[in-house]
């Protein structure tokens, strides 16, 4: 396994589909090398009802990609012709999982039905309950056991190898966790899925295991689009999960209390005129879940409060469902909080209770992870979930300007400033579709010399020679909680440029700390985790120039809102700087694409917006087209 055609790396949800459609379309050299079957996003994470989104396919409503995609877009910075692919490609991929046994629901007469979700006007998404992605993995697995894929684990990836001319990558470096020994395999192709930036965040509803690799890419000079646009929403934090939906929608108290558990007081009341009115606001807050600049004032408010006690004061937040206070009075309410509460027959004298009526298993997953919340109260913060920007892909997904490399899932940056829950799942299946096909119909053939593998990895040997006859200093956790703390302080969904400034010049110190540091000495787990420190910076350097500029050039927006002197005040009981910088909207259509410049340093440009094209094709030409294999034209987007 030292050369392979196709390198797979990270086996989420995304990079499992890639290889499954990779052999299924007759490419059979290829390998998955991931850091283990049972870690990433994907197999880890749910919600109260993981969302999956796709065509709508019930009823009499009328749907179609173009449609779709015109909802995909319709939050802004999205280009037009990958939302029409991701459309277009949804129903395909969507039965694919089906097929693998994945228990999406159907109807008697086997219409999968949907439902909204957040920016859906339509009823196209579907779930199969509080774990979707997991589901698709494990099925996926399955497959690809079926199969008999090659599969390494363990492996860490720390290096993409570029040829000389630094426009194509060739192979990758691993690191053995187990082992600490290295292993380096050349590739023709390296479909890249490892996943959102989770590790970078202090406060993060990532699954703990999850730590992502775009700063391995970006390093390799892979461009980017839209880093700075990212989601953050209320998680639990003990046991990592968003309290979305009906977590909020059953009425919980908001606690907070001192470090050691005590000074307990309900501190949303010092905001809100009535417990009336503070109780709609936390209903809102279930299906308004993540943090949006659009919802302040409004639902959002909630989640800068939870902030303002956890981040300023010092204080941890919890959710009580054990109870309702004396003054919350079913009456008061207004009517579509207690409409919903009433048709979903959930009247009921505790939180815990109306919970159960409503959404049983979710008491049952906090349980099931130690949780009791019969007996115990949740601890909550506002945590960083998804990032919408990512690496920059063509038509097919492949990198636009790394040739043969191909980003997919949430490392792939095809989401703009907002997008309808549940097309991560989709755009991830999708992006795995495209590179399949493009590799199986264009790039199955050796195109790299042994002689300049040869060259390129005895450089790589010599620098890795180097770094491990020195003896390390710095220690891995330390650096790890300190780049995170920075991240989750300036670069979440409170921002302000002198944050931004003040943690652009810490993060990097940093990286040339870390960078002049040796790696002798370590034993595999800290060599391991001293390696995800070096990419995770890296990173971090990318994404606070982005969000910096982003600041500049459009204010709030999507899931961060910019805190300015002259910007508007956002409630009249919040200190002075609780201003928020208004959004300049016409940068909707354009595309924040970063990469890396002549002296390393990332360098930032605006794309505008490419529409989504009106097809209007004519069969008999589409189909020529496709029988002649101009249907891949160069990969590059039209
Ligand atoms: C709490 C939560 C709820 C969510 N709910 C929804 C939802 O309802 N709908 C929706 O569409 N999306 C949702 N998302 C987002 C969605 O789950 C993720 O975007 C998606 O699962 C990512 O899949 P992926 O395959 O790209 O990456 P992952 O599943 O994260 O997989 C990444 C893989 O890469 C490997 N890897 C990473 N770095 C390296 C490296 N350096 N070397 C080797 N291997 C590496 C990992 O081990 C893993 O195998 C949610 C996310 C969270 C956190």
């Amino acid at each position: 396994m030292n050369k392979v055609n196709t390198l797979i790396i990270g086996s989420g949800a995304a990079g499992l589909a890639a290889a499954v459609r990779l052999h299924a379309q007759n490419v059979h050299d290829i390998a998955i090398f991931t850091e283990g079957l049972k870690m990433g996003t994907s197999i880890n994470t749910g919600s109260d009802k993981q969302t999956y989104y796709k065509l709508g396919m019930y009823g009499t409503e009328g749907d179609s990609p173009c449609m779709m995609a015109k909802d995909l877009s319709a939050g802004g910075a999205v280009l037009g012709d990958l939302a029409l692919v991701e459309a277009s490609l949804s129903p395909l991929a969507f039965h694919h999982l089906v097929s693998l046994g994945v228990p999406f629901p159907h109807d008697v007469y086997g219409q999968y039905a949907g439902y909204k979700t957040d920016h859906d006007p339509k009823r196209r998404a579907t779930s199969c309950g509080p774990y979707t992605s997991r589901d698709m993995c494990r099925a996926l697995i399955d497959e690809v056991q079926r199969r008999g894929i090659h599969v390494e684990e363990h492996r860490l990836c720390h290096k993409l190898l570029t040829d000389k001319a630094g426009t194509r990558v060739i192979g990758a470096v691993f690191l053995d966790m187990e082992t600490g020994k290295w292993k380096a395999v050349q590739a023709e192709n390296v479909i890249f899925a490892t996943g959102g930036p989770g590790g970078m965040y202090a406060a993060s509803v990532y699954p703990k295991v999850h730590n992502g690799g775009i700063g391995i890419a970006l390093e390799a000079g892979a461009k980017a689009y839209n880093l700075a646009e990212s989601q953050f929403g209320l998680a639990s934090i003990k046991f990592r999960w968003n309290v979305s939906g009906s977590y909020m929608q059953v009425l919980p108290r908001f606690v907070s209390t001192d470090q050691d558990g005590n000074d307990e007081r309900e501190f949303l009341r010092e905001y809100f005129a009535t417990p009336a009115e503070m109780y709609d606001a936390i209903f809102l807050k279930g299906y308004q879940w993540p943090f949006s600049a659009g919802h302040v004032p409004g639902s959002s408010l909630i989640d800068i409060f939870t902030y303002i006690e956890t981040v300023e004061r010092g204080r941890r937040v919890w959710l009580d469902y054990r109870s309702d206070p004396a003054d919350l009075e079913f009456n008061a309410l207004n009517e579509e909080t207690r409409t919903y509460l009433e048709r979903s027959g959930a009247w009921e004298s505790t939180p815990l209770k109306r919970l159960e009526l409503m959404n049983a298993p979710a008491i049952e997953l906090y349980r099931r992870y130690g949780i009791p919340l019969d007996k115990e109260m949740l601890e909550i913060a506002v945590c960083a979930q998804h990032n919408n920007g990512g690496l920059a892909g063509n038509l097919w997904w492949e990198s636009i300007n790394l040739k043969h490399l191909f980003p997919i899932g949430e490392v792939n940056g095809s989401h703009g400033v907002t997008r309808p829950g549940g097309s991560a799942l989709n755009a991830g299946q999708v992006g795995a579709f495209r590179a399949a096909e493009f590799i199986a119909a264009k790039y199955q053939d050796d195109t790299v010399s042994v002689e300049e593998y040869a060259a390129v990895m005895a450089e790589e040997h010599a620098k890795r020679f180097v770094q491990l006859e020195k003896t390390a200093q710095l220690n891995w956790k330390e650096e790890r909680l300190a780049l995170q703390q920075r991240m989750s302080k300036a670069g979440a969904f409170v921002r302000s440029a002198s944050e931004v400034e003040a943690a652009l010049n810490e993060v990097y110190k940093q990286y040339d700390a870390l960078s002049a540091d040796g790696l002798g000495g370590l034993t595999p787990k800290e060599l391991t985790e001293t390696l995800r420190n070096l990419h995770l910076c890296y990173a971090q350097i990318y994404y606070l120039e982005c969000i910096l500029m982003q600041i500049d050039y459009i204010g709030s927006r999507g899931g961060s809102m910019v805190l300015a002197d002259d910007g508007k005040p956002i409630h009249p009981l919040l200190a002075e700087k609780w201003k928020i910088q208004e959004e300049k909207k016409e940068m909707r259509d354009c595309v924040m694409v970063c990469g890396r410049g002549e002296n390393g340093l990332p360098v930032i440009a605006w794309e505008k917006c490419r529409p989504v094209p009106e097809c209007d094709g004519w069969f008999e030409t589409i189909w020529k087209e496709f029988r002649t294999g101009d249907v891949y034209g160069t990969g590059e987007a039209k």
